[in-house]
């Protein structure tokens, strides 16, 4: 369904997100015909270039992501629709008329100003789009993650960006909840009969949410060293993952309501603090390896410096939710880089039947495998006869719902739905500022836990699982880790 026309600002719009990411998502909703012609994109950054060089930096970058999806005629057309316009966002003397002249004088019209800059800049360039008049009528503004790099830093920008937009105008992105899977585990729950009274404590042991990269730094050394896998990871997607998991099922699907369901869940996260951090949580740095078949440099060699860095490539956490529903219940939290595979799921384990009738090694619990990446799908784990005369021998096997079996349409980029959800004021899929705080709250606790023990990461070889400690941890609690398959 094609959205209203709109103008979209992108600052930082050279840059790695925007070329990688924002621009192909904007294509691809333009060949998909949602975009209305009279639309406007103008990107923005300090870098001196004309809207004529802008585009053919902005047509390289669709191509390179559109593989075979390619369409240069479609191109000619959405390229009409791009501007540049050089804007040092710190700057007194920022050219902020020409920007202006570029945007539609209509106070109904969605206006999006989309903040693919560092997040020191968030709140300079809000106070300048105010003093501009740029703020009113129907603006939007987007947070990239990170929000700060904790509570107080977080707040700071919260509180400079409310200064001159109103909480309904701001859109932080958490990419992952763009993503069809992600939003296919609201369906799942709350539009089947068959999982929801199962979704408790009464039926369900225990909870993994693995996030595991096979990639390294990436050339994103300076930025990842001073952040770690805690605040760059899970603080927003892994948290935000649990919510979904964990929440109340939301009176509808509207803005707060969601929104609301998820930071209960937030509230209600037991603070990992003291000694706690030691026996629930584990932290791993991965040292040179194999990926694949080929070596790989671990994490200080890849660092531009020499010096030592304590910084977490990989992180696991024994969460609990302290309510009604999940007491009891752990929430294992797993990330890292680096890793034997890359893969994201989401594993519901289920409890034992209370009386095994198929004797030992028969009594395996049910198991839901949620795959938000690769090979998106759905597998439910369920017990059956195997085959054959020999007695009575149990199997577990997974039904299972492939999404790209199930569907043969193109898989649009997280970012694509995002988009178009901010041009709506779709808020639902974004946090609120409230989901952000009450995130670097708890992340802060334990960054303060893992400070005052002084203890430093593991090391992992990269190519394998993380530190033998995550296994561990498991172990204790007579576990194991899902590594898909
Ligand atoms: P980047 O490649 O370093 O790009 C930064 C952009 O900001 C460039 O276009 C730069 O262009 C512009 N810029 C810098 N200073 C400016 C100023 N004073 N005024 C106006 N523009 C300025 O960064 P990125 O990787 O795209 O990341 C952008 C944001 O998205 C960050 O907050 C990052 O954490 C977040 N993010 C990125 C990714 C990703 O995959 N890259 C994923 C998730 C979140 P000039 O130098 O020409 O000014």
């Amino acid at each position: 369904i094609p959205v209203d026309p709109f103008d979209i600002v992108i600052f930082g719009g050279t840059g790695d997100l925007s070329r990688r990411k924002l621009l192909p998502a904007l294509y691809h909703r333009w060949l998909d015909g949602q975009i209305p012609a009279s639309s406007c994109v103008v990107g923005t950054a300090r870098s001196e270039m004309t809207s004529e060089e802008y585009r053919a930096m902005a047509k390289e970058a669709c191509k390179t992501a559109s593989g075979d999806s390619w369409d240069a005629n479609a191109w000619g057309k959405f390229e009409k629709l791009i501007h540049y316009v050089s804007i040092d966002a710190t700057a007194e003397d920022a050219d902020w008329k020409t920007l202006k002249s570029h945007l539609t004088e209509d106070p109904a019209r969605p206006c999006v100003f989309y903040l693919a800059t560092s997040p020191r800049l968030y709140v300079d360039i809000c106070e300048a789009l105010g003093t501009v008049g740029l703020s009113s009528g129907n603006t939007r503004v987007v947070l990239e993650k990170p929000i700060g790099t904790d509570l107080e830093s977080a707040r700071a920008i919260n509180d400079g960006v409310g200064a001159v937009f109103a909480e309904r105008q701001v859109f932080r992105i958490d990419h992952y909840l763009g993503k069809e899977t992600v939003q296919n585990l609201m369906v799942l729950r709350f539009g089947n009969m068959l999982f929801e009274p199962l979704w408790s404590r009464n039926y369900i042991d225990h909870v993994q949410i693995t996030v595991a990269e096979n990639l390294g730094l990436e050339g994103r050394a300076d930025y990842y060293d001073k952040s770690g896998a805690l605040r760059d990871m899970v603080q927003n997607h892994l948290l935000q993952l649990l919510c979904l998991t964990a929440m109340e099922a939301p009176n509808h699907l509207d803005d707060d309501d969601v929104r609301t369901e998820k930071i209960k869940v937030l509230n209600a996260l037991v603070p990992i603090t003291g000694d706690a951090a030691k026996r629930q949580t584990v932290r791993g740095q991965y040292k040179a390896g194999v990926q694949g078949d080929k070596p790989v440099k671990g994490y200080l060699d890849e660092l531009s410096s020499d010096e030592e860095s304590s910084t977490e490539t990989f992180v696991a956490i024994k969460a609990q939710i302290d309510n009604w529903r999940w007491a009891g219940v752990p929430f294992y939290l797993r990330t890292g880089k680096r890793m034997a595979h890359r893969h994201s799921d989401i594993v519901i384990n289920f409890k034992h039947v209370p009386h095994s009738l198929f004797g030992e090694g028969n009594d395996i619990a049910n198991r839901l495998v949620i795959r938000l990446q690769p090979d998106e799908g759905v597998r439910l784990f369920v017990q059956i006869k195997e085959p054959g005369p020999g007695g009575l021998r149990v199997k577990s096997l997974p039904l299972n719902l492939s999404y790209a079996e199930s569907f043969t349409v193109r898989y649009p980029d997280a970012y694509e739905r995002l988009l178009m959800d901010v041009v709506r004021g779709n808020l639902s899929l974004f946090m609120r500022k409230d989901e952000v705080e009450a995130a670097w709250r708890w992340v802060d606790g334990l960054i303060e836990a893992w400070e005052a023990s002084g203890e430093k990461p593991e090391a992992y070889a990269a190519g394998t699982d993380g530190p033998l400690a995550a296994a561990m941890m498991m172990d204790r609690d007579g576990r194991k880790w899902w590594e898909g398959s």
